[in-house]
Parts: structure tokens; C-alpha cells; sequence
């Protein structure tokens, strides 16, 4: 049987993030292996908290923790924690997240690079770009190739590398540090080359320190059918370059819709509200409205109730997983004058009595209700 996780960290199932953070630290301190040096108990201690420590501090996994218990990490393999735990380099290497500063090394120097990881030289990534996208909902419904004008960094052209000669290529140096475990080994990314492995060479005078300019570039950016405000698209490799081998950022974009004057959207389906006059609604009418392939035109039949919905399938935006589109709903409105000259006047007092001004609802003229349920099912 495994022990709980929360009990390993003395904490209750109510603790915050902060009091489980805490909780981590306090154990960490304790049994740490430079305290307990030939301890395999303190060892074991140590381990199984840090396990508690990456599932608890983890919204996600803590969440399916709550629900399933260790269940939720067995079987399957696919990176849980049944066999074994967590080995001692990822242990450490939560640390800098824990401990702040005294563990993390060259923490700054990362900037212009990002990407970086603990555990072995990778290739260092360019910084990702940031850009804002604007679409019409003429756009958003059938999707748009965007030309966008992106500064990024580029090698400069003539501009060289060479491997690090402090790190020696490796993208990490080693450091002894006092700490308030005791002396620690940390591995942290070197400090001359921001952790790439290469440094400068021939450095042409447009280039910055790096060995990289900004150049202005057009990037297409393919945008799907039926994105939403805030949604991010990604055009990978198309954010800053990195220095020597490294591989380039991506290009964020960030999706902005613009109202449209008379269409609302409602997912996937559109509104419009129509406003016809009482004789069109009685002697029936043939309207133009919008729609997002340009206008289109509609019949009213004689005799069509206010609040009547009219749907035109496929109509509507098409949608983001690529399978059909949704409807454009035309909500029928009768204008009633709010002014009359007399022979106007005369002609409705004298139709209150009659039999056709009665309302007879009919049973295919469905309540206010009936359609708001058909609408959202
Ligand atoms: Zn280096």
C-alpha cells in the first residue's frame, strides 16, 4: 500500500499551494542525502516526498491524484510514477523552482535564448514572437491567410561560430556551491554561452552580441475556419533565430474578432434580428440580409409571427474540427407604429373585434421557450 501523498508532506487535502511548498521544503531540508550521507532511510524519506512534492504541486496531476489516488499514475507507463519513483537528477533539478536562487545557478543569462533545460546539452531555441491578429467574422467564418510583417532576429550573413570554450561544448558547467543543505553539486547553464555549446566568432558590426540582427519579414499565417477571440495559433520556427546551430522560436499569434455590425455569433451559429413592418407581416415580404458569403435573400410567408426563427443551414461560421458549419438563425420581429394618423387608427379600432386579429396560436407555432431549447439543442 502506498503511503498518501499528503501525509508524506504532513499536509491536509485542504493545503494550498503555498503550504504544500512549504511543506516540500521542510522535508526536502530534512532528509536530504548531504545531511543524511550513507541513510538510505532518510534516502527513501527524501524520494517519496519529492514524488509528492511533483504530483501535489501540479494543478492537473493533483486533481487526478484527488480523484483516483496513486491509481490515477499506474499502468500504462506513460511517465507515471508506479515503478520507482523519481530519480535523484530530477529531484534536484525541481530545486531551483523551490529554493529560489541558491540552487538555480546561472539563473539569468537564459534570456535572448530560452529553451534551456537541466539535464544534458540540447539544441538552445531562438525567443519565441508575439503578434496580435485582427479578423472580420467574414474572415473567422471561412478562415483567412494572413500576411503579417514580423521583426525577427536572424544570424547576421557572414557572421561564425565556434564551440565554447568554457563549457567546452557541453552548454553547462558544474559548480560546488554552499548552500543551506551543505555543499551541493549543481550543474547550471554556462555563463559564456547562455548554455548553446558555441560562441561568437566574426561578429559583422550590424550584429548584436549574439550574432543575430532583426530583419523585417512578411510570414503568412494560415488562419482555420472558426477561431475564437484569445485563442493563439503557432507558426513554429518563424520566432527569432539562435545563435550558431541552435533552432529557431515560433511566431504566436494571437487571435483578436472584430464585431461584425449586424451578425452576432454564437459558437458556430450566427443571429441576425430582421425587422418587418405589420402589413409586411401580414401580406408577406422577401427581405435581403447579410450573411458572411455576402447577402442573401430571404421569403417571409403572409401571415408570419413576431419572434418566428428562421434557420439557413450552413449559414452560420464553419467550424474549428473541420466538420460542417453551423446555421445563420434570422429572428423575425414585427415593427408595431407607435403612431397613427386617423384613417390608420380608424382601420385598427375597427378590426379589434374581428375574428382574424384574434390570436390562434397554432401548435407549429412554438412558445418563446420551446424555441430557445430548440436553438442550444
Ligand atoms: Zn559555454
Amino acid at each position: 500500500m502506498k503511503e498518501d501523498y499528503y501525509s508524506i508532506l504532513g499536509v491536509t487535502k485542504n493545503a494550498s499551494a503555498a503550504e504544500i511548498k512549504k511543506a516540500y521544503r521542510k522535508k526536502a531540508i530534512q532528509y536530504h542525502p548531504d545531511k543524511n550521507p550513507d541513510n538510505p532511510e532518510a534516502e527513501e524519506k527524501f524520494k517519496k516526498a519529492a514524488e509528492a512534492y511533483e504530483v501535489l504541486s501540479d494543478n492537473n496531476k493533483k486533481a487526478r491524484y484527488d480523484q483516483f489516488g496513486h491509481a490515477a499514475f499506474e499502468g500504462g507507463g506513460g511517465g507515471g510514477f508506479g515503478g520507482g519513483g523519481m530519480n535523484m537528477d530530477d529531484i534536484f533539478s525541481q530545486f531551483g523552482d523551490i529554493f529560489g536562487s541558491a540552487f538555480g545557478g546561472g539563473g539569468g543569462g537564459f534570456s535572448g535564448f530560452g529553451g534551456f533545460g537541466g539535464g544534458g546539452q540540447r539544441r538552445v531555441k531562438g525567443s519565441n514572437l508575439r503578434i496580435r491578429v485582427k479578423l472580420t467574422l467574414e474572415e473567422v467564418a471561412n478562415g483567412v491567410e494572413k500576411k503579417v510583417k514580423v521583426g525577427r532576429k536572424k544570424q547576421a550573413s557572414g557572421v561564425t561560430y565556434k564551440t565554447c570554450s568554457t563549457c567546452n561544448g557541453r552548454g553547462q558547467v558544474t559548480k560546488i556551491q554552499n548552500t543551506i543543505l551543505g555543499r551541493m553539486q549543481t550543474a547550471a547553464a554556462c555563463g559564456t554561452c547562455s548554455g548553446s555549446g558555441q560562441m561568437i566568432d566574426k561578429k559583422p558590426s550590424d550584429a548584436d552580441a549574439q550574432g543575430l540582427k532583426t530583419v523585417e519579414e512578411t510570414v503568412s499565417i494560415n488562419i482555420p475556419a472558426g477561431v475564437e477571440s484569445d485563442m493563439q495559433l503557432k507558426v513554429p520556427g518563424k520566432g527569432n533565430e539562435a545563435p550558431g546551430n541552435g533552432v529557431p522560436g515560433d511566431l504566436l499569434v494571437a487571435i483578436e474578432t472584430i464585431d461584425h455590425p449586424t451578425l452576432k455569433r454564437e459558437g458556430d451559429n450566427l443571429h441576425y434580428d430582421l425587422y418587418v413592418s405589420i402589413s409586411e407581416a401580414v401580406l408577406g415580404t422577401s427581405k435581403e440580409i447579410d450573411a458572411v458569403d455576402g447577402k442573401v435573400r430571404i421569403k417571409l410567408e403572409p401571415g408570419i409571427q413576431s419572434g418566428k426563427i428562421l434557420r439557413l443551414r450552413g449559414k452560420g461560421v464553419s467550424s474549428l474540427n473541420g466538420y460542417g458549419s453551423g446555421d445563420l438563425l434570422v429572428h423575425v420581429n414585427v415593427w408595431t407604429p407607435k403612431e397613427l394618423n386617423k384613417e390608420q387608427k380608424d382601420f385598427f379600432q375597427r378590426m379589434q373585434d374581428n375574428d382574424n386579429f384574434e390570436p390562434k396560436p397554432e401548435k407549429s407555432d412554438k412558445s418563446f421557450f420551446e424555441k430557445v431549447k430548440d436553438m442550444f439543442s
